[in-house]
């Protein structure tokens, strides 16, 4: 056993060795869909992991290696009705790419600012201080001869910037059987967890028309773009109708010239739902549109789509690890996120989720992004306590 507070303590003895992690794990840089650098990264990191993991597996996906690593639990847990049917094994989703080019590093080095506390550099928010963070969590059970009392699952994928097309898929399989899954995503602004993302999808829609002089046979042709247009005018309007709903146009293209009437026309529909009542109703409003014009012919293909993870005020895991954090001396806000990741299917699915425990900081995505090392010591700290007691 190792007290919550024990932890803390000792978490805050190893800010030097956190630091020369974190620039490690950021110099490795990790565009997504490159095979070739996530492969190293993977290995660097399974390296750092191996001091303390039962088992590390590479399964690979068309971006290259993506990590599962497991650590055995204290023993299975005496069953009790309190338990139900969380009995399984403790999740940890993260992901090793970023949304920085290979190079990026060069220009904007990983940085400890003058106030000893923040810290710059391509990723270190989203999510390098993450994976930092669950290594030395486990080294601070090791370190006290603690152990988690369930068995521990970290999948860390590495095409979650571009929507998971393959990780989705690992982080599906390893949560069946889930007690919990703790999510190390980014924080929301001041260090809140996320309880709750919405989903969002992107969509594809084509339309078909039929060409003709725009000036002596208009009246033989289809314009598909102005089906086009009048297509995207009733979704707007059905999105407008439905409760936390947002479409984007993000693309548009078709046509030929001013004096041919377009024969085709396409645009790529952004979608965004913080409920399954409204994903369904959009979805729909999207993927089943009626033409307007009779001899149009429409065509949709959904590229990518995670489903909403509707937020729950009550959410119990969240409420253990406020608990948690509160006997830390810590404050820990909740809160329920604009963007997805890979929690919303497991959210979706109904197990117990909770998302936000990497590191607090901002500027994701983005030239300040920006991460603090003190926050980095005090969630490895928790994240422990909470594997070692739940
Ligand atoms: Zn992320």
């Amino acid at each position: 056993m190792a007290e919550p507070t024990e932890l803390l303590a000792l978490a805050r003895t190893f800010g030097d060795t956190v630091l020369e992690r974190w620039e490690r794990l950021v110099s490795l840089e990790t565009p997504s869909a490159d095979a070739g650098r996530a492969a190293v990264f993977g290995k660097e990191l399974a390296a750092g992991l191996a001091a303390t993991a039962d088992r590390i597996e590479h399964p690979t996906g068309p971006g290259g290696d993506h990590l599962v690593a497991y650590w055995n639990g204290r023993g299975t847990p005496s069953p009790s009705a309190d338990d139900g049917p969380r009995t399984g094994h403790t999740l940890l989703v993260a992901h090793s790419d970023t949304v920085f080019e290979a190079g990026t590093i060069a220009r904007r080095p990983f940085t400890l600012a003058e106030d000893g506390d923040t810290v710059t550099g391509p990723g270190v928010f989203d999510m390098k201080g993450s994976l930092v963070a669950v290594e030395l969590a486990m080294d601070l059970l090791s370190r006290t001869g603690a152990a988690p009392r369930r068995p521990v699952r970290l999948v860390v994928v590495n095409d979650e910037e571009i929507g998971s097309p393959d990780g989705a898929r690992l982080v599906a399989r390893h949560a069946e059987g889930a007690h919990a899954v703790l999510g190390l995503e980014p924080p929301l602004p001041g260090g809140a967890l996320k309880i709750g993302r919405r989903g969002v999808a992107r969509v594809r829609l084509s339309v078909r028309g039929v060409s003709a002089h725009a000036g002596l046979d208009a009246a033989l042709g289809v314009s598909a773009i102005d089906e086009l247009v009048d297509q995207l005018a009733s979704l707007r309007a059905t999105a407008a109708s439905l409760p936390d709903a947002a479409l984007n146009v993000g693309t548009i293209t078709g046509g030929t010239r001013a004096n041919v009437v377009a024969d085709h026309a396409e645009a790529e529909i952004g979608l965004r739902y913080a409920t399954p009542e409204t994903e369904q109703a959009l979805l729909k409003a999207v993927l089943e549109p009626t033409p307007v014009r009779e001899r149009a012919a429409l065509s949709t293909r959904t590229l990518s789509h995670r489903p909403a993870w509707a937020m729950d005020p009550a959410n119990p895991l969240a409420a253990e690890l406020v608990a948690l954090a509160d006997t830390l001396g810590l404050e820990l806000p909740l809160g329920s996120s604009g963007g997805a990741g890979d929690t919303n299917l497991t959210g979706a699915l109904g197990i117990p989720t909770v998302d936000g425990l990497g590191p607090a900081g901002a500027g994701a995505h983005g030239e300040d992004e920006h991460a603090s090392l003190s926050s980095l010591l005090e969630r490895a700290a928790l994240l422990a306590a909470f594997l070692e007691s739940h």
